[in-house]
């Protein structure tokens, strides 16, 4: 029966919930290697297991063998399966994981955890929201993105036991590995702001942090003639730290090339201190914030809204550390909503204080379990969670998992790259690159990091989804350093 569904089956999706089922299919195989635990202090055994389970696994790829183990695996199975190679999470990190170290290994036994169909461009959302891209243009099917020889199990990772080397579904399934890498992203917190929730896509209150409400931001901007337009961001550490700014100036923008911006006042709403986290930018971006004429409150938390009646409620932090209230009126605002690591992250032992993949700054290695690496937005690596420092992470993890494979020490190699191109108007940006401590690193000399260039603007529209759609996810490696030599020129006229 196993084997007439498998023949029928033609799409992709179904192609990979065979691969999953493939996982489970393996489980008898994979039951004695479960047993034989390659704890973190004996990465060097792991190590071993692994190049022996490559060549084992080396034909499994292949689909007509992944046929004929469902075909064979009776319904009684105890459900535990081995990889030696597992990642939690397939979105930017995840996929771009996956992919490279298959071109780097072509037959190491790779398998990633992931429960959605759909794989966002999440990038693209600050200009949906703007009105210059598509949600379609920044929507591609998983299945399409993964290596055909990458088994993707298409569930939700719920639990760790890192020193059983073990990972549990949601299921109930639990799959051991040899190598974890943990890259589920991180978590929105909607409900920490009351009255969101249910309002969030009408009544003027928009996020481009949805994928699902993404379009209204630009319906809303679209449809308005007047009025106060809040912008608000939360505490600190969130995705792309200038998003909640960045879609302002988009806004703002729009208003100016209609003639209209004068109607509005526009408020940034920020519950941290200034402009951006790195002072040589925050600098240049209060400039950018002076031309539209916009408002900055800073220490204003958003904490409460009331949509229907229009009312958002910050909590203020005065200069002394003193807390109040403030109640003020919109007709349009975009929230950028509190965020932290995964509840199932935070939960388990891989967690540090912070709720975060307790990571090595430069290795990506976790502090307590030698053969398990994170990276992404889950990690606690002090960058800027965006995919930029994604594109400079992946291959860190790549070459260190590879080394610990052939009982080489790992490696330091990431020094903390991130990038954000902030969107300063509906044809400019400014790209904002820098590294650990507040480096100003940029990839390309001999232009000033602070002018708001049309050049960026496309690389924002079509060049930058291509190298992520067409580069970084498939996994090739695009090693443009980025240095702090090219910035110093800059540096010394501020
Ligand atoms: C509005 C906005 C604008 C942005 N702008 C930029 C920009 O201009 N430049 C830039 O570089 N970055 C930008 N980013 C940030 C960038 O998108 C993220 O930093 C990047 O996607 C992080 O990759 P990740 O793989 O860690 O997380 P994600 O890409 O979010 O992927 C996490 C994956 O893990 C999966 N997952 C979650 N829970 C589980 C679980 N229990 N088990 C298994 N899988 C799970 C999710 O389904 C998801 O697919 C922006 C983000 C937003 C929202």
């Amino acid at each position: 029966m196993a084997t007439s569904k498998v023949k029928e089956t033609k799409a992709k999706t179904e192609a990979a919930k065979t691969k999953s089922g493939a996982t489970k299919a393996k489980a008898k195989a994979s039951a004695s290697k479960a047993k034989t635990k390659a704890s973190a202090s004996k990465v060097k055994a792991s190590s071993v297991k692994a190049a022996a389970a490559i060549k084992a696994t080396a034909e499994e790829v292949k689909a007509e063998e992944v046929k004929a183990q469902v075909t064979s695996t009776p319904k009684s199975e105890p459900k535990v399966s081995h990889y030696p190679v597992l990642i939690v999470g397939g979105g930017a990190a995840g996929v771009s994981m996956a992919n490279t170290l298959r071109r780097k290994s072509t037959l190491l036994e790779i398998a990633l955890i992931e429960p959605s169909e759909q794989h966002y461009y999440q990038p693209g959302f600050t200009i949906i929201g703007g009105g210059a891209y598509s949600l379609k243009k920044a929507t591609k099917q998983e299945a399409d993105l993964l290596h055909p020889s990458i088994i993707w199990v298409k569930d939700f990772a719920e639990t760790f036991e890192p020193e059983k080397n073990s990972v549990t579904l949601r299921s109930g399934e639990s799959i051991t590995y040899d190598y974890l890498v943990v890259c589920p992203g991180l978590q929105l917190d909607w409900d920490k702001i009351s009255g969101l929730e249910e309002t969030l896509g009408k009544n003027g209150v928009c996020s481009n942090y949805s994928p699902k409400h993404v379009e209204y931001t630009w319906e809303c901007i679209k449809g308005l003639e007047s009025g106060t337009t809040l912008f608000t961001q939360p505490p600190m550490p969130i995705k792309c730290a200038g998003a909640p700014q960045k879609i302002m100036y988009l806004a703002a923008d729009r208003f100016r090339k209609k003639g209209i911006l004068d109607n509005f006042d526009i408020q940034f709403c920020n519950a941290g201190p200034g402009m951006f986290g790195v002072p040589f930018f925050a600098k240049a971006l209060t400039k950018v914030i002076a031309d539209y004429g916009i408002t900055t409150n800073f220490g204003s938390n958003l904490v409460e809204i009331d949509g229907e009646a229009k009312k958002a409620t910050f909590e203020v932090t005065d200069g002394d550390g003193k807390k109040s209230k403030v109640t003020k009126d919109f007709d349009m605002i975009h929230v950028t909503p509190p965020q932290s690591a995964p509840d199932f992250i935070k939960s388990s032992p891989l967690a540090n204080a912070g709720g975060w993949v307790d990571l090595n700054d430069r290795t990506l290695q976790h502090n307590k379990f030698a053969n398990i690496f994170g990276l992404g937005d889950a990690g606690s690596t002090p960058n800027a969670k965006t995919a930029a420092a994604v594109r400079k992470q992946v291959p860190v993890v790549v070459k260190n998992i590879l080394r610990l494979i052939k009982n080489e020490a790992v490696q330091e190699g990431y020094e903390g790259y991130g990038s954000c191109p902030l969107t300063t108007s509906l044809n400019t940006v400014m790209l904002a690159e820098f590294s650990y401590g507040g480096k100003v690193t940029p990839s390309f000399p001999k232009l000033d990091p602070r002018e708001n260039r049309f050049i960026w603007w496309i690389g924002k529209k079509i060049g930058f989804p291509w190298l992520y759609w067409y580069w970084m996810l498939p996994g090739h490696t695009l090693d443009i350093p980025s240095k702090e030599s090219y910035a110093k020129e800059f540096l010394d006229q501020d």
